[in-house]
């Protein structure tokens, strides 16, 4: 049996990810220092063999019995509110602890994923976005915190790839959401159905005409679980997302819809270095490994709509 260290692995993508590798019947070792994510998330793989939960900051060093043969470094605040009140910890989990994940790598000969994200292209100028356009980024706005750190887990990486020979691949993982999402993270799917299930103004960030494109997670982790376990994608660099893009005007306009929600909407300012327009283009991941995304908007915000529900 393969083992799989999935360092973040108590936060939303973590733990959806994690529930997949038992299934298939992998050995998981998850660690987590809790930061933003939750035990609540893990509970349900406690009594399964297989599975081991560290709390352990990857910042910190850390050393494992076992030998490992895959690596997600998936920790790391990831909405713009945590990253905001946890600058220094994203800047340093993506670096330090991004450098920790490969030291580790090169001692087991483990495949490494890197998750960085659509954030990497800034507020882009070439649209939809493609694996070879270098983004637009402020190095030092609001947003930098998180931008430059996955710039730089992308480049650890690579200097690692191109010097110790190791087998990586870096994700760049675009707006997901469902299930196991912290209901107050700030996100715009998590703020406008929780907003809307309680009957509570939805709040709109500017005139809310910005776009952006959102992939329902067990699409996502379908495609992790691809890219990972593919060799056609050793030490590649692609986009995963969903590529139908939304107004955010219009998702409001969806979930009020869908929950039957008396909400009424209404317009705050748009933060800085907000990007206007986010949409991946997908061919690369789908001519690699045939990934494509299945679950309609609809379907995937009545499953989180269901689940907020749940935990209300
Ligand atoms: P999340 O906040 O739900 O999960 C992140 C997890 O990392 C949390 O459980 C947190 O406690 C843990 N963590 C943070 N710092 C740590 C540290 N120093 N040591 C150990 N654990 C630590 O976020 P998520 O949405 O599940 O994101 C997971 C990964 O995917 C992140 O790297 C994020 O940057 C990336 N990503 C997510 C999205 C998205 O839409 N959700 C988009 C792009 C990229
Ligand atoms: N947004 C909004 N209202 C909210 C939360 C977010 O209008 O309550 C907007 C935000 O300004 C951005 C978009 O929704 O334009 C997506 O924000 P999110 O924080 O989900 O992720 P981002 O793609 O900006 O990282």
């Amino acid at each position: 049996m393969q083992t799989c260290l999935i360092t973040g692995g108590a936060g939303f993508i973590g733990s959806n990810l994690i529930k997949r590798l038992l299934d298939d019947n992998y050995r998981v070792i998850c660690l987590d220092n809790l930061l933003t994510g939750d035990e609540k998330n893990i509970e349900e793989f406690r009594n399964r063999d297989n599975f081991q939960f560290i709390k352990q900051d990857v910042i910190k060093d850390f050393e494992l019995k076992d030998k490992i043969d895959y690596i997600f470094h998936f920790a790391s605040p990831a909405s713009p509110v945590d990253y905001q009140n946890y600058p220094i910890e994203t800047l340093l989990v993506n670096s330090v602890g991004t450098k920790n994940c490969l030291d580790l790598a090169v001692q087991n000969n483990a495949v490494v994923m890197f998750a960085s994200t659509s954030e990497v292209y800034g507020d882009p100028k070439v649209h939809p976005q493609t694996e070879t356009y270098w983004g637009n980024v402020n190095p030092n706005g609001v947003r930098s915190c998180y931008d430059e750190a996955k710039r730089f887990g992308e480049s650890i990486v690579t200097v690692y790839q191109r010097k110790f020979k190791l087998i990586t691949k870096i994700i760049r993982i675009f707006n997901t959401y469902g299930p196991k999402m912290q209901k107050d993270d700030g996100r715009v799917i998590s703020n406008f159905v929780n907003q809307a299930i309680r009957n509570k103004a939805i709040t709109v960030n500017g005139r809310g005409e910005q776009t952006r494109s959102f992939c329902f997670v067990d699409d996502l982790v379908d495609g992790i679980m691809k890219i990972m376990f593919s060799k056609k994608t050793d030490n590649q660099v692609i986009n995963l997302g969903n590529p139908d893009e939304y107004t955010i005007f219009d998702i409001a306009r969806k979930i009020i819809k869908l929950t039957n929600s008396k909400s009424k909407i209404v317009f705050n300012p748009l933060p800085a270095d907000d990007p206007q327009r986010r949409k991946p283009n997908i061919s690369k991941v789908k001519g690699l490994v045939g990934w494509n995304p299945k679950i309609s908007l609809q379907e995937g915000l009545l499953k989180t709509i269901e689940y907020f529900k749940s935990i209300k």
